[in-house]
């Protein structure tokens, strides 16, 4: 890939990069040497013609993301150092060759140094989604050195970027398999649980990877309890609930397809007979559920994609929370959570305790949650932290 132009920031727009936060806002830009279009690889210098670093270039408020602050080529073995790295990693997180776990996140963006790419493992499947036309421009790259680092073990990998593409780019993506080829859809194990994932047609990549470790905590508290699992997708919180011997597990989605999907997995769990499964609204669900529930789990989409409409998300939280903390039964355990990037872990706690004084109940925090290892989030890259969650004891 060559390089298509020299940009140069403004007076004092440099300092971020130099502590490597990975975006350029096209604001800080002074001067560009070239036409770049999107996608195209870029150099970014000072005001004082210092290199910065490397990145794809995108028209939009984030004009370069960059993967490199040290002058590179961008080739195959620069993408396949990448992925080394990040096997690695995962390799000391112990999330591969573990064999209670064959699910995980392997790029997670800036905070594996590949800022728009995305790839998640699914057994023997990885499955590719680039956010941003320079990493899908590099993606056959991606996946030769995929192979190569997993040494056989990968039998296909599905690049599914036609939905995760900025608009014009995404028009002209099409999603299919860049390696090998599956039955669309496999059964991967999480902490000894089973899942059938499909990421052909399942949302973002198929299965929501980044709460293991939640779910793992919830299993703690179910034994021989009334479970309700809202906004439940593919059932992962129901599906543990099963396994760890709740008296009952409710699932509730406003998705069929989600419903059946959660259906499909109870069916894999030791106790199928004690899950019931609902489409239905979340808060049509919950009325008249007064004391009904030991535990409750609310996890919903990120009711704010971004800043402007943030107040309107807040006040959707404060809702949900309100609704639930009035409805389990006291000394019930709620968790709540939030994927909203534009709402912080500070935020979002602020927001829940609106809700407890809405509801007048007596709470204590029993856990903050986060996202695991596998979502790992550059120190210089706050933005890169998206999930939170509390557990509340509900007296
Ligand atoms: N907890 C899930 C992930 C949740 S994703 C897991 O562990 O895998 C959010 C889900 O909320 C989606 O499946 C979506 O269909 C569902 N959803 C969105 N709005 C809803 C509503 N008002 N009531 C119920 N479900 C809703």
């Amino acid at each position: 890939m060559n390089i298509t132009a020299k940009l140069y920031l403004a007076a004092g727009k440099e300092h971020s990069l130099k502590r490597f936060h990975p975006w350029v806002f096209s604001g800080a830009i002074r001067k560009m040497e070239g036409e770049p279009v999107e996608g195209d690889v870029v150099e970014v210098y000072s005001k004082q013609r210092e290199f910065l670093g490397m990145g794809h270039y995108a028209p939009g408020s984030i004009a370069v993301r960059i993967f490199s602050f040290e002058q590179v080529e961008p080739n195959y073995d620069f993408w396949k150092s990448k992925v080394q790295k990040a096997y690695d990693y995962r390799l000391q997180v112990g999330l591969i060759g573990n064999t209670h776990t064959d699910v995980y996140r392997l790029l997670y963006a800036e905070g594996d140094g590949v800022p728009g790419l995305i790839v998640d493992v699914y057994k023997d499947t990885a499955v590719l989604q680039a956010h941003s036309l320079g990493m899908h421009n590099a993606r056959h790259q991606v996946a030769k050195a995929l192979q190569e680092v997993y040494g056989g073990a990968l039998k296909a990998i599905y690049d599914k970027s036609a939905e995760s593409l900025p608009q014009k780019a995404a028009a002209e993506a099409k999603n299919g398999y860049l390696f090998g080829e599956s039955s669309a859809g496999t059964v991967v194990t999480e902490n000894e649980n089973q899942f059938f994932v499909d990421w052909e047609s399942g949302q973002k990549t198929g299965f929501f990877i980044d709460q293991r470790e939640n779910r793992e905590l919830l299993a703690k508290y179910v034994k021989d309890k009334s479970v309700l699992n809202t906004f439940c997708y593919t059932g992962g919180f129901s599906v543990y609930s099963l396994n760890a011997g709740a008296k009952e597990v409710h699932s509730v989605d406003s998705s069929k397809k989600a419903i059946e999907l959660t259906e499909r997995n109870a069916a894999l769990s030791q106790a199928p007979d004690r899950h019931e499964a609902f489409a239905i609204d979340t808060f049509e669900f919950l009325r008249g559920k007064e004391d009904r529930y030991d535990v409750i789990i609310l996890d919903p989409p990120a009711f704010a994609k971004s800043q402007n409409v943030r107040h309107n998300a807040l006040m959707g939280y404060k809702r949900l929370n309100a609704e639930a903390m009035r409805k389990i039964k006291p000394g019930g355990i709620l968790f709540t959570f939030s994927c909203s990037q534009v709402v912080d872990k500070y935020l979002f706690n602020n927001t829940v305790m609106a809700a407890a004084i809405e509801a007048g109940r007596n709470i204590k925090i029993m856990h903050h949650l986060s996202q695991p290892a596998d979502h790992p989030i550059s120190i210089f890259h706050p933005e890169g932290e998206y999930l939170k969650g509390l557990v509340l004891f509900v007296e």
